[in-house]
């Protein structure tokens, strides 16, 4: 046994893994965060949903089509792509893991979204991994950015390097909470900087956030991305909400 595996195994005997959402016991010593029953309960996007923004359509047979939203307007990232639907359960969890300044939580969330197979994104064809930044002021407050917790996760599973400081938040927005998709566009409009252009020329980028919501951040950082010459930008978050009509 090498000194690595004698090192979990006494982890593993001291600290047996706890289910991230009921807290009972984990039977097993894979990375698995979820006891099977809740894992059960996650709603796991799959099957019908957008090609351009990848939010399900919780109610259409037909497969393969682009959503009104992404049909009105155009993302300017190439995807998006979210492991599980942004319904009660997860939602619970992402809030105790951005409110409740538990960086296990973090760790949790980010070790789950890292073993996410997302068949149509080749990791291989990106160059850097990018968190969406919060504003100083946010992140002063707050302790940690989230999103940056899962781009490292993403970052070590991928093995694509991130950088939180080329992409800054320069204006502290109003929370997008209780705003329609034309108010918060507005809302987050410019609020967004590019630093050293030159280290994003050419380059493929995932850019990260925690939840898709009406894609209107994510979207704004894509741009900026874009218009400083990124080649190409696809978003990776953990939950996104479904498409409604
Ligand atoms: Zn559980
Ligand atoms: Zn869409």
């Amino acid at each position: 046994m090498s000194l690595r595996d004698l090192f979990l195994n006494i982890t593993y005997a001291l600290f047996p893994p706890a289910c991230l959402l009921c807290n009972s016991m984990i039977q097993s010593r894979t990375k698995e965060v979820f006891c099977p029953g809740c894992r059960e309960r996650l709603v796991f996007i799959g099957g019908h949903i957008c090609p351009s923004c990848g939010r399900n359509f919780p109610d259409s047979p037909s497969t393969g089509h682009v959503c009104g939203h992404c049909i009105e307007k155009p993302p300017c990232f190439s995807m998006a792509r979210a492991a599980l639907s942004y319904e009660s359960l997860i939602l619970e969890a992402i809030h105790r893991f951005k409110y409740g300044r538990n960086p296990v939580f973090g760790a949790a969330l980010a070790s789950f979204l890292s073993t996410v197979e997302f068949p149509d994104v080749d990791w291989k064809t990106y160059d850097l991994i990018i968190p969406v930044p919060l504003h100083i002021r946010k992140l002063r407050q707050r302790g940690f950015n989230q999103s940056l917790i899962l781009a490292r996760g993403l970052s070590k599973t991928h093995r694509i390097p991130v950088n939180f400081s080329l992409l800054k938040r320069r204006k502290l927005t109003l929370t997008q909470t209780g705003l329609d998709k034309k108010q918060r566009e507005k809302n987050v409009k410019n609020a967004f900087i590019v630093r050293q252009q030159d280290r994003i020329e050419g380059k493929n980028i995932i850019l990260v956030d925690d939840v898709y919501t009406t894609g209107a951040t994510t979207n704004e950082c894509a741009r900026m991305l874009i218009r400083a010459g990124a080649g190409r930008v696809a978003v990776i978050v953990l939950a996104s909400v479904p498409v409604v009509h």
